[in-house]
């Protein structure tokens, strides 16, 4: 499952300058897959992959620190009215998300992208978006 972090590391705010994830990760023993991440002094955003039968614990632990977490069951959604099945999206995707039916109508497997949003620029009938 994927989980999106969000949290300040501004001065003396929750969590702050924590190592939020590598604390998680010795305290509950998860294996925590970093996907993505834009962390500055002020601010982290980190998109991780976990079991989903770990995604309680996990996220339990990560919100007592303060960090927000939102479950990403869709990270990229598709409006099936407006695609037109082009395959722009299959061939900037990095993730291998998108492919082609025997049929030729486009598959997601959306368990798999890391958000980086280069289909949703690419796609010429804006049938992609994000999540939230
Ligand atoms: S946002 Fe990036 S990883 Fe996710 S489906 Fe689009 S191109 Fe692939
Ligand atoms: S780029 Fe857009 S219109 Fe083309 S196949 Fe992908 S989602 Fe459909």
């Amino acid at each position: 499952m994927k989980l999106l972090l969000t949290f300040s590391r501004k001065g003396k705010a929750d969590p702050g300058r924590e190592p939020v994830i590598a604390r998680v990760v010795k305290e509950t023993g998860v294996l925590v897959n970093v996907e993505k991440a834009n962390i500055d002094s002020m601010a982290g955003e980190v998109l991780i992959d976990i079991p989903d039968a770990d995604a309680d614990l996990v996220r339990r632990r990560l919100e007592e620190m303060g960090v927000a977490v939102r479950v990403m069951e869709n990270a990229v959604a598709l409006d099936e009215a407006e695609c037109v099945d082009c395959g722009a999206c299959i061939s900037v995707c990095p993730q291998e998300v998108f492919s082609f039916d025997e049929e030729w109508r486009l598959r997601v497997r959306s368990e798999r992208c890391v958000l980086c949003g280069k289909c949703i620029q690419a796609c010429p009938h804006g049938a992609l978006s994000q999540q939230g």
